[in-house]
């Protein structure tokens, strides 16, 4: 059961995303586990979930929770656990390093046409209308209301399609814009993601913008293992930890420059169509694999791939970024008593927001967060 529940949401993932998808896929033979990208344009990819006794298998084991949705993510969550404990603490000094303020982060929502009623509405009303001057909307095609709403509504001209080229392209164009802009660093997330700018600002706060600073959260425990054309017939190897884009992740303006010659103009596109990967796996790519500079990783930003359930309650005000989506027509999102019900409010972003802000007109007042 757990088996296929697993492979169903592959396939699910699969089919819904291009957000950069790693699959596990062991090889009895070595025993030894490799990872693959999902690359539509190229060679189908192989999209078994796990099989052996990797750690992460449960196909047959009673224990399992016959709760399909949680028990997946529990295995998930467990291996990264694992591999957490593994890797050396990382050196992060306690206090703030730089004193940055919100005005100091560029923040890039990328969103489609389609999604402007259904997501970009929700963010201008909670996170987005605390953090107007610094936030910045990419998009596709026109839309007198959002316009509206903020001065910050940049038209890519990139197509509406989910496919590869597309979103690099998205991706391509908010990378300029930050490096026009003055801001120290630079944040990617995608449009079904809250931010907590406060909780950003101070993880960002930690580094120094001129240092080379990569911060997000990698999808799954293991680097991705991708072939780079080196030229018309060389393809070689590479592998590189990349934050997933879907949970959001940062980049210090010391970074950034010098990911240029790979991610400015024109070159981030042909990057991408280098190794053929999607945007946020090009990032990890040009960052580690290029530059030698490798991946901080936070537990503080969240996608929809994780369960979201898992978040406690206490320390939902701690996270950076927080996100919600479908899985098997179920809600996953955090679980929070608010101010609003599930219904009213099934991504609770509305009720985090008057947790983080009170104040806030539309948040009943008489009641204690
Ligand atoms: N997106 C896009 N063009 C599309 C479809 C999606 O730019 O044609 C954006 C969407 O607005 C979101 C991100 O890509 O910011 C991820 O899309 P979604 O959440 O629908 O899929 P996921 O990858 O999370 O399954
Ligand atoms: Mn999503």
């Amino acid at each position: 059961m757990f088996k296929n529940c697993g492979r169903k949401f592959v396939l699910s993932v699969v089919g819904a995303t291009l957000t950069c998808l790693l699959v596990l896929v062991v090889d009895h033979q070595q025993n030894r586990q490799v990872l693959e990208v999902e690359d539509r344009d190229s060679q189908p990819v192989i999209s078994h979930l796990l099989t052996g006794s990797n750690p992460v298998e449960s196909e047959g084991s009673d224990a399992q929770d016959p709760n399909t949705f949680s028990a997946y993510f529990n295995q998930l969550t467990r291996v990264r656990r694992d591999v957490d404990q593994e890797s050396p603490p990382t050196k992060k000094p306690t206090g703030p390093v730089e004193e940055i303020g919100a005005s100091d982060v560029f923040i890039a929502v990328k969103t489609t046409r389609k999604f402007h009623r259904s997501r970009m509405d929700l963010l201008m009303d909670t996170w987005i209308s605390r953090n107007k001057e610094q936030t910045f909307i990419f998009t596709d095609g026109e839309d007198e209301e959002l316009q509206k709403k903020t001065k910050n509504l940049i038209s890519t001209n990139c197509s509406a399609a989910h496919s590869r080229q597309a979103l690099s392209c998205k991706m391509a164009v908010e990378y300029d814009k930050f490096i026009e802009s003055d801001k120290k660093w630079f944040c990617h997330v995608d449009d079904d993601n809250y931010v907590n700018v406060r909780t950003l600002v101070k993880l960002l706060s930690r580094y120094q913008h001129t240092e080379d600073i990569y911060i997000g959260k990698p999808s799954l425990d293991r680097p991705i293992q991708a072939t780079e054309r080196i030229s018309e017939n060389n393809m070689r190897p590479v592998h590189f930890w990349f934050a997933t884009g879907g949970a959001g992740f940062c980049v210090s303006r010391g970074l950034a420059l010098k990911m240029s010659p790979w991610a400015s103009g024109g070159n981030f596109m042909n990057t991408a169509e280098k190794i053929r990967l999607p945007d946020d796996c090009t990032i990890g790519y040009i960052i580690e694999s290029v530059l030698g500079v490798k991946l901080i990783r936070s537990n503080l930003f969240h996608s929809h791939l994780e369960n979201l359930h898992q978040v406690p309650q206490s320390e939902i005000p701690n996270q950076v970024t927080l996100s919600y989506g479908m899985f098997e027509n179920k809600i996953n999102a955090i679980l929070m008593k608010g101010a609003f019900s599930i219904e009213d409010d099934p991504s609770r972003f509305r009720s985090i927001h008057c947790l983080l802000y009170p104040d806030t007109p539309w948040c009943p007042q008489n009641k204690i967060y």
